[in-house]
């Protein structure tokens, strides 16, 4: 990124439309491409030619946003995908197969922890998780069969930091890529591959769309992996047999990754992203600097009001002073902690459920990253099927709340907090 971030924001990926001169991105609603003649629709699909061939694979609109999420994270490549998860298996597919398994962090959106904790099962992978904060933990948790590490920069649903660059060092002496979510952080507030991540997925639902429109994910390549070094990951560097012996690392260097998530992941999964979502994404992208910026700022001043509040037992932002995560935010994001966060309501389960019912602006949603801010009661929703103790653990105790600032008028936000600390804590 040689241009400032806001410029790269708008800009990087799209040049004026080809055949128009359209400025805004065209959504090329297509399936299909009209080939030149035979000659060239085989050089398309020998790879010996890039080009567009069906919308599954490429198409120009979400074209224009692998390029744009690319450049904003330093990476050699992006693909985009139809959602986070759907990201996340696209990351791990071209390393895994029956039989490996991943170091996951324990501190993760909990959709990641049922994807990683059971579903990758049935593909024959493991999923071990380990608390990123003990080192030692993670080094010793990497063994023969571990072809990927897993965290999130900024992790959902407690807004802990993570220290990317200690992480990193153990995974490159390890031989191993290090895969960072970086949805919470976004670019703006976290680059991951500048602190030694190999490749950097996005739940683009979130930040990067920014106002509660679209599902959509992306791989990010950083280029920098020698995926030939150690013979762990033979989808990149041995001959593929499902495209006529060729080897995607030796073929393509540092856009191995990409090709072979295009040419194998989306052609053969499917989980690709549609062009009126692309176009959604990178309009919202255009003002993604402005608005994170108004999202850390209304984080922390709405954390400090809750903090200095009496009805209010504890909140976990890594934005304050009084966090565990604070020094290590401030080293490694000192632009912001993000604006997710939970807090603690005297009155446990009673008072926070009347809490979320009296709060008006707040919208109560399986959400977070719009530009609206959102409340969720986990105990009640998504962590309701398990024990009290279950819920204390994965950080969803009865008494707690997750909320997800946005970027209206922080004094109103904070007026909709009393008002309902008032109703909920009599
Ligand atoms: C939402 C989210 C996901 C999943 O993304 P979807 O677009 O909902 O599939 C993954 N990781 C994090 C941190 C998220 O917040």
């Amino acid at each position: 990124m040689t241009q400032g971030f806001d410029t790269t924001a708008i800009h990087a990926g799209t040049a004026p439309d080809p055949a128009t001169g359209a400025r805004q991105v065209p959504i090329y609603q297509t399936t299909s491409y009209v080939f030149k003649d035979t000659d060239h629709a085989a050089r398309l699909f020998g790879l010996q030619e890039v080009g567009y061939i069906y919308s599954r694979l490429t198409n120009p609109t979400v074209g224009a946003l692998q390029n744009r999420v690319a450049a904003l994270e330093g990476g050699a490549g992006a693909v985009c995908c139809s959602s986070g998860h759907a990201a996340q298996l696209m990351a791990l597919f071209p390393l895994m197969a029956p039989g490996r398994n991943i170091i996951a962090s324990t501190r993760l959106y909990g959709g990641t922890v049922t994807q990683f904790s059971h579903t990758i099962r049935r593909f024959g992978w493991q999923a071990k998780f380990v608390d990123f904060d003990d080192l030692d933990a993670l080094r010793g948790a990497i063994d023969g069969d571990t072809r990927a590490v897993f965290c999130e920069s900024i992790s959902n649903p407690g807004g802990y930091v993570t220290d990317i660059p200690a992480v990193a060092d153990i995974t490159k002496a390890a031989g191993v890529p290090l895969i960072v979510d970086n949805t919470l952080a976004t670019p703006y507030l976290c680059r991951p591959i500048e602190m030694g991540a190999t490749l950097v997925v996005h739940s683009l639902t979130k930040y990067m769309t920014g106002n509660g429109t679209v599902t959509g994910g992306a791989v990010v390549d950083s280029g920098t992996f020698d995926w030939s070094a150690s013979g762990k990951f033979p989808s990149l560097s041995d001959p593929e047999p499902a495209y006529h012996g060729l080897r995607f690392h030796e073929t393509f260097g540092p856009a191995a990754f990409t090709f072979h998530s295009i040419a194998i992941g989306l052609r053969d999964l499917g989980m690709t992203m549609n062009p009126q979502g692309a176009h959604y994404t990178l309009m919202g992208i255009e003002t993604l600097g402005l608005r994170m910026a108004r999202h850390v700022d209304n984080a922390q001043k709405v954390a400090e009001w809750l903090e200095n509040d009496p009805r209010v037992t504890a909140v976990t932002y890594a934005g304050l002073a009084s966090s565990p995560w604070n020094a290590t935010a401030r080293r490694l994001y000192p632009k912001g902690a993000g604006a997710l966060f939970t807090f603690s309501v005297k009155g446990g389960y009673d008072a926070a459920v009347k809490l979320v019912g009296a709060l008006k602006l707040f919208s109560h949603v399986a959400n977070l990253g719009d530009a609206r801010s959102l409340v969720i009661h986990s105990a009640s929703t998504t962590h309701r099927q398990l024990t009290e103790d279950q819920q204390r653990a994965a950080g969803a105790a009865p008494d707690l709340l997750r909320l997800s600032i946005g970027i209206e008028d922080p004094a109103d936000l904070i007026a909709d907090l009393d008002q309902a600390l008032a109703t909920a804590v009599a």
